[in-house]
């Protein structure tokens, strides 16, 4: 099945060409060579799966199914997806350029996802509300109608399954627009959705420019509901298309986040740890901690430490077993890297170890440490999205926590120390959605997990997510008139 060369729309489960015939080749990072040709969807194919999806969705096809059966759905989709798991991510690590091993572990999480949620179905339920008027007081929870869920390229059929498990499981019909550059494996999971159950009408995928297929969604009044994931500026973007329309938003966007590592820590095993937490997924990752904080006494046997390991990372075939860190998703992205590590000279920061580009094909780049740096660089302010970590020193909690909330973002971050008061006092005054300590950890299944600040509006994953898929509607069944006082 990854061998496939060749890979049509899914409009309304139907697999089909593009309504204008146009195909687009999809590349493989480590080698640039083509992987697949795809089709590229445009308006028409926008208009034909959002009539599909509003037509179903009126008619209650999927959302009149008692929640139990909507959930066993889901749980046969997490099955197909364990049951073609090395497929499925051998398919990812090509397509996405990562290590197959983390491209097995996103293959499991995503039918995890589906697994919570089916789960979830029959335990998301709405209230009794204790009124002074006679009567019953029902507070609903109805699903919100036809969802455009958008995803990147960095994480694509996990991201995928954080936004499409919840929809469903509520009932809604579910437009999938993956990344132009990955949209393999969500046209794979749009085919198990099928397989697995979920009404043909409420199942399209849309691979297409973001520009075209992206906007047409989030301007087109069917849509009731976009879940976005990607660059804060297409998030700002989306929200002025969706506002005309009123229609209900959530974003997931981009991040800054430091890892804060004190002298009571144990260092060693930050810097063991860390520089995956930055270099994995060749550092484009929505949680990286791309600025490293560290308390001046340990700052330097930090750093030697936390180089020697990144030196070891090993940056190779994305199929090969032993491979740490793959290539960019593509040579534009390593561009943005490369641009950011002259920007970092310029600015005044010591590059310490890699940024280098291996002779070989594909868009690699040796993971680059940058020490020396101030937190008003634009190199500790911007994200880089790529290989490039940057170590600032500190002196003491409060200047850690001034420097840690010091950039536009607020989407992760770590703690590392010894110290329970402090690790209180540290992850409260941070801004920031999703924090660890003594772990860099910070993706879990059951758990929110979303943005303060411009990372982002809502939280994917866990119970909360669920209250995105829906409306509430308060009801009150009055029991006769109020008795006179
Ligand atoms: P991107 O914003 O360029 O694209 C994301 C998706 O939006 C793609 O499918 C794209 O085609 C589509 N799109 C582009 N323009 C659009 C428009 N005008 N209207 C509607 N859709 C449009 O982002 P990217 O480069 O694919 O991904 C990288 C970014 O994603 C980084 O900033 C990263 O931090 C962020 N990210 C965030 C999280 C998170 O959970 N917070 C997770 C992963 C990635």
């Amino acid at each position: 099945m990854s061998d496939r060369s060749r890979y049509d729309l899914i409009v309304a489960g139907v697999a089909r060409p593009a309504a204008d015939g146009a195909m687009v080749a999809v590349r493989e990072p480590a080698t640039g060579q083509v992987l697949a040709e795809v089709a590229r969807a445009g308006a028409p194919d926008v208009d034909d799966a959002l009539g599909a999806a509003a037509a179903a969705f009126d008619a209650g096809v999927w959302a009149d199914e008692p929640a139990t059966a909507r959930g066993r759905v889901l749980a046969r989709v997490a099955g197909l997806l364990r049951e073609h798991a090395e497929d499925l991510a051998r398919l990812e690590a090509r397509n996405a350029g990562k290590p197959i091993g983390d491209a097995r572990w996103e293959v499991g999480a995503a039918a995890d996802t589906f697994e919570y949620y089916a789960g979830a179905a029959d335990k998301f339920f709405g209230e009794v509300v204790p009124v002074a008027d006679p009567g019953l007081d029902v507070v609903l929870r109805e699903p919100v109608g036809p969802c455009a869920l958008i995803v990147p390229w960095n994480f694509p059929l996990l991201i995928a399954s954080w936004k499409v498990a919840p929809a469903l499981v509520c009932g809604n019909p579910v437009v999938l627009k993956p990344a132009s550059l990955t949209p393999l494996t969500a046209l794979r999971l749009g085919e198990l959705l099928v397989d697995a159950g979920v009404p043909a009408p409420c199942v399209s995928v849309l691979p297409g420019p973001g520009s075209v297929v992206g906007d047409a969604l989030v301007a087109d009044p069917r849509v009731a509901k976009v879940s976005f994931t990607g660059e804060t500026a297409t998030g700002a973007a989306i929200l002025q298309t969706a506002a005309p329309n009123i229609t209900r938003v959530s974003l997931e966007l981009g991040g800054k986040s430091a890892c804060v590592v004190f002298a009571d820590a144990d260092w060693r095993r930050a810097a063991a740890e860390t520089p995956l937490a930055v270099f994995g997924n060749a550092g484009q990752d929505c949680c990286a901690r791309s600025r490293i904080l560290v308390e001046r006494p340990v700052h330097d046997a930090f750093v030697e430490a936390f180089t020697a390991r990144t030196r070891a990372l090993r940056v190779d075939d994305p199929l090969d077993e032993r491979t740490e860190v793959g290539p960019l998703i593509s040579d534009a992205q390593r561009r943005v890297s490369l641009d950011y590590l002259e920007l970092g000279a310029q600015e005044g920061a010591r590059l310490v170890c890699g940024g280098r580009v291996p002779e070989r094909a594909g868009s690699f780049l040796e993971p680059a440490v940058l020490v020396d740096v101030d937190n008003r660089m634009r190199v500790a302010q911007e994200e880089i999205f790529g290989p490039v970590a940057c170590v600032i020193p500190f002196d003491g909690e409060e200047e850690a926590v001034r420097l840690a909330n010091d950039v536009p973002y607020g989407l992760s971050g770590s703690i590392w120390t010894s110290d329970l008061g402090r690790a209180i006092r540290v992850s409260r005054a941070i801004r920031t959605g999703v924090l660890s300590v003594n772990s860099n950890r910070s993706v879990r299944t059951e758990t929110p997990f979303g943005g303060f600040k411009r990372s982002g509006l809502g939280r994917e994953l866990g119970m909360h997510a669920l209250a995105h898929y829906t409306e509430v509607k308060n009801v009150f069944f009055c029991s006769g008139s109020r008795p006179a006082r």
